[in-house]
């Protein structure tokens, strides 16, 4: 049946398409979606989904009528006056006024997709009896590469790469097999460490492991090192970045995110940028995750300079602060040259699909908005984008699903799209990643081997 197609595609992809859906909305399992950057490990569902939302829809409508009852009650005591919303707050929800049909409209597919409903908590489950979680490292506690990366022997530090060993057994190739099998130790910070193989490699860093996907690099700094990471400066000043290229057997048939070092005259630069900005807010929680930065901060993110020939979508990520909407759109992307395009809404559910929060919540809302802009790209692009909805039930504390698939088609160039994140957390087959802390998520607990 329809129905049953669907769902073996989600099974497949770890994306699921609704029919008979009026508005433009998917559901994602982040899990299923990264596990396609991998062969020999898989992402970890029960380490992914951290805090799980396993509330029943039938406790969360009782909850809700008592609530209601009791405040009926409380307002025939006392009538309520409309609260007063000073102007900021009424732009802020004239805006959520505005997304609300769409936001309903996608969270109803999800409710009558009952095919998909039945599976969601199964998710995060590590199911499979061969599934094996990989065996506690020797060093407990996961380093800080925030803390490590300020102290002054920060250059110091380095990650050893172990490739696979089939490598080992060509022979015929001389050096390359040396570069291959051995590629010594590299430095991990403000340095571009490249895994150009087909395969996933295991990489080892203060006793802890990491996974590395194929065809992924990363660079690991401060803000201020950023420069490094336009094709320009390090194409001028090799000595700059340190980098380890590992040579593949396998004939290269993508372009990597990273070719623009190796080969300069191949176009240089990304076609699809996506930013998750560490944001100042209020939450005590947030400072403790990591630190963040004032907004004019973000001000000197080269944005133009990283952009490729051809143009590039870019994807910011934003509270529904209304202070920041307005720096964004007003500051922001006028600085950067990048004009504005459509949205995607983020939208949280349970593992009962119910929303993680009342969609009318006026400071939590169950939703959170990419903003979609496009930078250079030649007339045509940018007018043909509709706002979109990705529905899923969020991992651990800021982590955002994995959208860069779902935005592909958008992606100006005619190329393989060279995508990046900024401020990344993780890594992706395929992407670059740049952050103070990229490997954060790739440390192999979690993950569990196939
Ligand atoms: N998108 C990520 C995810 O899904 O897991 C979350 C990114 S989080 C909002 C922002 C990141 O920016 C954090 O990893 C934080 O450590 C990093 N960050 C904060 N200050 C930074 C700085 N000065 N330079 C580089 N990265 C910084």
């Amino acid at each position: 049946s329809e129905t049953s197609d669907q769902l073996a595609a989600f099974f497949q992809s770890g994306i699921y398409r609704f029919s008979n859906c009026a508005v433009s909305v998917v559901f994602m399992d982040p899990v299923r979606v990264l596990n396609r950057s991998y062969s020999r490990f898989r992402v970890s569902p029960s380490t992914y989904y951290s805090r799980f939302f396993s509330s029943n829809l039938a406790a969360d409508f009782a909850h809700r009528e008592t609530e209601l009852s009791s405040s009926s009650k409380k307002r025939k005591r006392k009538e309520k006056k409309p609260p007063l919303l000073n102007e900021r707050e009424q732009a802020a929800d004239q805006r959520h006024q505005l997304a609300r049909p769409l936001l309903l409209k996608a969270h109803e597919c999800l409710i009558g997709a009952s095919e998909l409903l039945g599976i969601l908590r199964s998710l995060s489950c590590d199911s499979s009896s061969m599934a094996e979680r990989r065996k506690p490292t020797v060093v407990e506690t996961e380093p800080s590469f925030v803390e490590l990366g300020k102290v002054w022997q920060a250059p110091l530090y380095e990650i050893a790469l172990k490739f696979p060993r089939s490598c080992r057994s060509n022979e015929n190739e001389g050096d390359i097999v040396d570069q291959c099998c051995d590629p010594g130790l590299v430095p991990v910070f403000n340095n571009l460490v490249v895994n150009e193989t087909g395969d996933e490699v295991e990489a080892e860093f203060l006793s802890r492991k990491y996974v590395i996907p194929l065809e992924s690099c990363f660079y690991m700094s401060d803000l201020g090192k950023i420069q490094n990471l336009i094709p320009e400066v390090y194409n001028a000043d090799a000595k700059n970045v340190q980098v380890l290229v590992y040579i593949p057997m396998v004939s290269r048939n993508r372009c990597n995110p990273f070719c623009w070092f190796v080969a300069a005259d191949s176009g240089s630069g990304f076609n699809l940028i996506l930013i998750d900005p560490p944001w100042e807010n209020a939450s005590a929680h947030q400072k403790l995750m990591y630190p963040t930065l004032p907004n004019r901060y973000f001000l000197s993110l080269p944005i133009k300079k990283l952009v490729h020939s051809d143009g590039a979508l870019v994807g910011l990520w934003v509270t529904n602060w209304e202070r920041l909407r307005n720096f964004v759109l007003e500051e922001l992307f006028p600085s950067w040259g990048v004009t504005y395009a459509a949205s995607l809404f983020w939208l949280k559910v349970k593992a009962d699909g119910s929303l993680t929060s009342d969609l009318d919540l006026f400071h939590h809302r169950p939703y959170e908005c990419l903003l979609l802009a496009y930078c250079n790209t030649k007339s045509g692009m940018g007018g043909t984008m509709e706002d979109q909805v990705v529905i899923s039930i969020p991992g651990d504390y800021s982590r955002k699903p994995p959208v860069g698939e779902l935005l592909q088609k958008y992606v100006p160039g005619v190329g393989p799209p060279r995508c990046i994140e900024l401020f990344a957390r993780e890594m992706m087959a395929g992407w670059a990643s740049w952050g103070n802390e990229p490997l954060h998520f790739q440390d192999s607990h979690y993950f569990l081997l196939n």
